[in-house]
């Protein structure tokens, strides 16, 4: 039986941010494994311009290699039409094991909006979140939402610290279509993917 969490995102670079989250989530849960599950597409970035799947991945194996417990999946590739949630998490619960278990990843802010999301119901119903919270941050809003999908759907969630650094993809793409460094936003072979492949300079 092994426990997986599941952090889904855009990742058009994964960054340290990303990584630290995953981390934390190993260091404070008892999960086993963290997938990197980058979306084809994310249902609130469709019309966006994002690098293709196979850029995004390459970057994702990259880190993924400098770190243990961490692995990236094509699921979400494989899939027909837009990127959603609670179907990339259907699916992946049929390819594992019997006993083995299920948690997807999410901050604060987006844990208390999951009741919008495409089919939430069904989502909030059959999926249980890790939510990562700032050591500090106000989390009246958070707790209020975490009774509210657990009385209405039985929604199970763990709340776990997440010091989410300064970072972000918009950052590490400005940064180096103006020729300056990321060697403190990003791991050293994405660094090096970024620069060898040409990737994010100016038209
Ligand atoms: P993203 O910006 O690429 O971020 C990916 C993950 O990393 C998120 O969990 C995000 O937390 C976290 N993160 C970002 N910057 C961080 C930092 N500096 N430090 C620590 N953690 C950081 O993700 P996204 O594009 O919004 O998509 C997130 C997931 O939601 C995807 O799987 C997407 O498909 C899914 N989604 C589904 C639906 C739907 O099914 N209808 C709709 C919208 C999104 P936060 O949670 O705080 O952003």
């Amino acid at each position: 039986m092994a426990k997986y969490a599941v952090i889904g995102g855009t990742f058009d670079p994964v960054h340290l941010g990303h990584l630290s989250f995953a981390r934390d989530v190993l260091e404070q849960t008892d999960v086993d494994e963290v997938i990197f599950m980058p979306a084809k597409l994310q249902p609130f970035k469709l019309g966006e311009d994002v690098s293709p799947f196979e850029t995004r991945f390459a970057m994702l194996k990259i880190a993924c290699a400098e770190h243990d417990g961490i692995s990236v999946s094509r699921l979400e590739n494989d899939l027909e039409g837009v990127s959603y949630t609670y179907r990339t998490l259907d699916e992946l619960r049929e390819r594992l094991k019997k006993g083995d278990e299920l948690y997807f990843i999410t901050g604060s802010d987006t844990f208390t909006k999951l009741d919008t999301w495409t089919n939430a119901e069904h989502l909030l119903r059959t999926n249980s979140f890790i939510v990562g919270v700032r050591p500090g941050y106000p989390t009246e809003e958070l707790e209020e939402k975490r009774a509210e999908f657990l009385e209405k759907y039985g929604t199970q969630s763990v709340v776990i610290n997440n010091e989410r650094l300064d970072i972000s993809s918009t950052m590490v793409r400005e940064l180096t279509a103006e020729g300056k460094s990321i060697s403190d936003l990003v791991t050293p072979g994405v660094e090096n993917y970024i620069k060898t492949h040409g990737l994010y300079k100016q038209d």
